[in-house]
């Protein structure tokens, strides 16, 4: 079995790309970052989605000796030219603060009509080998903002964000559902064939 490292520490994203990764392949086993204490914080100081997902693969990649993958992600906004991007978990400026992230975006589009509330949630996965070789790809999930938070499921600004075609908010959409129209998930099942293939080994 091949070891390949998830640059995170979020247990969430590891059981997520987990169940993906299982669908296509048994033979891959999937470690986080708690398994490295000695990896430190890798600062996302790029300015797109691949750029931050790719320099933090390569980082994992070059310390721990495996392959690793790597994401980010973020809320594009229409209206705000794409922002807040990749400043999307510190768009209010406190990291991860998603209440103040998400009523400052309300506020900063309150007067943008219903017509025109149109966003995407983007995701960068990149795979790099110590050797470093990389792939990144991307998925999105487009959709419209509405005007207060529905829902009680998923986080940052999900209570906010309808799909496209859709009625409810991904806050208010089923785990297993979210799954299989999210950014994230998109972006993982298309970088799972290179893990489990060529440059995954
Ligand atoms: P990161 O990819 O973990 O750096 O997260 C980026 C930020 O984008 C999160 O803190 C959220 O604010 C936002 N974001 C990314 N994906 C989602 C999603 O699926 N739902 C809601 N917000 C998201």
């Amino acid at each position: 079995m091949s070891r390949v490292v998830l640059a995170t520490r979020n247990p969430g994203k590891i059981a997520e790309l987990r169940r993906i990764l299982a669908e296509a392949d048994d033979k891959t086993e999937l470690v986080g970052l708690e398994a490295f204490p000695e990896i430190g914080e890798i600062a996302e100081t790029g300015l797109t989605f691949a750029e931050n997902a790719l320099l933090k693969a390569h980082a994992v990649a070059s310390l721990s000796g495996l392959p690793a993958v790597a994401d980010d992600s973020g809320l594009c906004v229409d209206a705000l030219n794409g922002m807040p991007g990749v400043f999307s978990a510190r768009w209010s400026g406190s990291h991860g603060d998603d209440d103040a992230n998400l009523r400052l975006l309300l506020a900063q589009i309150s007067d943008v009509p219903d017509g025109r509330r149109g966003a995407h949630f983007a995701c960068a996965a990149a795979l790099a080998l110590p050797s470093g070789e990389e792939l990144v790809v991307e998925g999105t999930l487009a959709g419209r903002l509405i005007r207060a938070p529905l829902g009680t499921g998923g986080f940052g600004y999900d209570p906010v964000f309808v799909p496209e075609g859709g009625s409810r908010t991904t806050a208010e959409l089923a785990p297993h559902e979210k799954d299989a129209i999210s950014h994230r998930g998109r972006a993982f099942r298309a970088l799972v064939p290179a893990m489990v293939g060529p440059l995954g080994r």
